[in-house]
């Protein structure tokens, strides 16, 4: 635990689900789990987030929101994909407008196996995630750097936002 460095603030989405993922999130966000404890904050601002926790699989209504989301974040993110759904659309991939796991509409750096996954599962994911930001970050500064040297314009740091 001592790998990480600053509290991640967390955002959550459920796609198309049976809600029991979104259950187990909400779990580790109570006392008896104590996300906070690892630091992390839940935010409704994709602008402030730095990790995206997604329950349940994907269809055609709720990929573009899902996209939409994930392209507010700033740089750099992780994005987690809790529960059998959020892999490959578990027990709803037959489903006539089911399109799949999260990775069909956005990267994924962390899945979280079970259905439903448990909080404790959930916690080792984001924490994983927060190990793999800070990997983003250093690579980022690494990147401006050698930019910086070559006289070339740095590379962006926010999503939409200024080099
Ligand atoms: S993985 Fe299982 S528990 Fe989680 S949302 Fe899908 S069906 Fe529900």
């Amino acid at each position: 635990m001592s790998s990480i460095e600053r509290s991640p603030w967390l955002i959550h989405y459920d796609a198309s689900s049976c809600n029991g993922c979104d259950i187990e999130v909400l779990a580790c966000l109570t006392p008896v789990y104590d996300a906070e404890r690892f630091g992390c904050i839940v935010t409704g601002d994709p602008k402030q987030a730095d990790i995206f926790l997604v329950t349940g699989s994907v269809n055609h209504l709720n990929a573009p929101i899902l996209k939409n989301i994930y392209d507010q974040m700033p740089e750099p993110k992780a994005v987690v994909a809790i529960g059998a759904c959020a892999y490959s659309g578990g027990v709803f991939a037959e489903c006539y407008n089911v399109a799949g796991g999260v990775a069909t509409t956005i990267p994924v750096d962390v899945y979280v196996p079970g259905c439903a996954a448990k909080p404790e599962s959930i916690l080792d994911g984001v924490v994983r995630a927060a190990m793999i930001l800070k990997e983003k970050e250093k690579a980022g500064r690494k990147a401006r750097a050698l930019a910086r040297k070559e006289g070339r314009r740095s590379p962006k740091r926010r999503a939409g936002g200024a080099t």
